[in-house]
């Protein structure tokens, strides 16, 4: 599933296509992508309204209004946003077109129609909720480590727990673990302050080069224009099958379930707890 890497990328790309463009209809094809207001309102009131920013908040892209409103979008598993001429007929797994006033169209793609879109007064109504943004400069590790101190929750579902970190999610988790040579089964009051330091090291390094690979195109993530991203061809665990080899160590990678979530690691690299 997209996580902040390939949000940001998206977000980015799509600056130029949409920003000071008027959305001038929707094609809803998929109601119940639209979780607030009604769909019918949702068309209504965002119906000539103009885009004044793009912005992201965890995996959620947030656009500013000249109404004064929010539209917010999760692209959730499959979800992607693709800027395609005004005359080009959807593709079956396409859910809503937002038409903009210059002829270019969006189309919402998502075949496992999890996406979801929000119109609301305010984007803390939708993203209130959610931790720190971990490449902003307030993460600091000192704000990690407060954040962890009480936790005796394993380390890997915690990077996945939007109310701890915003953006992480399955993939980015495990590459994240791997490179601060931390097991995902450590509980996050049992790290050290070296290692603390490790993972916020972690966390921004992988997140970082992601954004500038575009993100990785593992499943349906595709770039606005349809192009893909290569941060997958990085990863050392993620989205490895199990039996694959550690790099560093030539023996296989590992698969475990932490919190029903596959989790690969390097049982070498990232020692078991104790
Ligand atoms: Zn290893």
């Amino acid at each position: 599933m997209p996580e902040l890497p390939e949000v940001e990328t998206i977000k980015n790309e799509l600056v130029p296509y949409v920003l000071g463009r008027r959305i001038s209809d929707i094609t809803l094809l998929w109601d119940r992508m639209v979780r607030q207001p009604s769909a019918e309102e949702f068309r209504s009131q965002l119906v000539g309204q103009g885009i004044l920013e793009l912005s992201r908040r965890g995996k959620y892209m947030i656009l500013s209004l000249t109404g004064g409103e929010v539209l917010i979008i999760h692209l959730k598993m499959t979800g992607s946003l693709l800027v395609k001429p005004e005359a080009v007929e959807p593709e079956k797994y396409v859910r809503a077109i937002f038409h903009l006033d210059n002829g270019d169209a969006i189309h919402f793609r998502d075949p496992r129609k999890f996406g979801s879109m929000w119109l609301v007064p305010n984007a803390s109504l939708v993203v209130g909720k959610l931790g720190p943004e971990p490449l902003e400069p307030d993460f600091t590790p000192q704000v990690l480590a407060e954040r962890l101190e009480k936790r005796s929750v394993p380390i890997k579902a915690l990077l996945c727990d939007q109310s701890f970190v915003a953006g992480i999610g399955n993939m980015y988790a495990d590459e994240v673990l791997y490179a601060a040579k931390i097991h995902p089964l450590r509980l996050g009051n049992s790290l050290s302050r070296e290692e603390i330091e490790q993972l916020h090291r972690a966390i921004q390094l992988i997140l970082r080069v992601a954004i500038e690979d575009k993100g990785a195109s593992v499943e349906d993530y595709f770039r606005p224009d349809g192009g893909v991203g290569k941060a997958h061809f990085r990863f050392q665990v993620a989205h490895r099958l199990s039996g694959e080899l550690c790099p560093i160590h030539g023996i296989p990678i590992e698969r475990i379930v932490v919190r029903g979530r596959g989790t690969y690691f390097c049982p070498r690299c990232q020692p078991q707890p104790v």
